[in-house]
């Protein structure tokens, strides 16, 4: 039975033109990211620390990490050199200590600035006009060893569609207001992570370039 491969390939199939998959393997068996590994996907979405670390090893070295949950400060140096994308910065002070220590290991670290628009107290994030005040005042302008590579959100866990569609539309357009302004740092600015197995058509609607799709691919998680 090659369910997640087929699942998989469904997930594919939806997926507009310049849209990238991150595949949600968080809780799943390495059994099951072979399987999507063996069907083409090469990247793969983890949250917590200590599973990804054990999980890294086991599969291919072309798979690419991306660590899409909150980040506590004194797990950064475990995972600065080993992901691919750190998908979650949720804060300045975790942005310069991804910085410091990337530094430090001498690699550079891609990340994404996690915004906060869901109407929902247990989301992290970056607060839009934090984020806004943050990049104008040119306080990404001195970073060492980080590449600033896009934002990433969520949308309102709700059934009211223009509720999500509203938050996706704040996550695109922070992700516009911030590019606009130009700067240097924003070479490498170009990826809107939105959208998981339940509203990433929606998502894509309103112009995610990348999609974290778990539940769709690998099953329901067992926590
Ligand atoms: C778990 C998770 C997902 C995937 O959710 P599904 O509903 O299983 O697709 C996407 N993004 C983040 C940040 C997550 O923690």
């Amino acid at each position: 039975m090659d369910l997640v491969a087929d699942n998989l390939r469904r997930v594919v199939a939806t997926l507009e033109p310049g849209v990238t998959l991150t595949a949600v393997s968080k809780f799943h068996p390495v059994e099951a990211l072979r399987e999507a590994y063996d069907a083409g996907q090469r990247v793969f979405g983890e949250s917590r620390v200590q599973e990804l670390l054990e999980k890294i090893p086991q599969m291919p070295g072309d798979v690419k990490w991306h660590f899409i949950g909150h980040l506590q400060t004194n797990k950064v140096r475990q995972i600065v050199g080993r992901v691919d994308l750190v998908e979650s910065v949720d804060s300045g002070r975790l942005l310069r200590l991804i910085d410091s220590e990337s530094c430090r290991a001498g690699v550079r670290t891609r990340v994404l600035l996690q915004v906060h628009v869901a109407r929902e107290e247990t989301k992290f994030g970056f607060f839009p006009e934090e984020l806004l005040e943050i990049a104008r005042g040119g306080g990404f302008r001195n970073l060492e060893a980080v590449d600033l590579c896009g934002v990433m959100g969520m949308a309102s866990n709700t059934d009211d569609l223009g509720r999500i569609e509203e938050d996706f539309r704040a996550i695109r357009g922070i992700f516009e207001q911030i590019r606009s302004l130009g700067e240097e740092w924003l070479g490498e600015f170009r990826i809107v992570s939105m959208g998981m197995s339940g509203d990433y058509l929606t998502a894509m609607r309103e112009g995610s370039t990348m999609v974290r799709i778990g539940t769709d691919i690998f099953g329901e998680r067992e926590y």
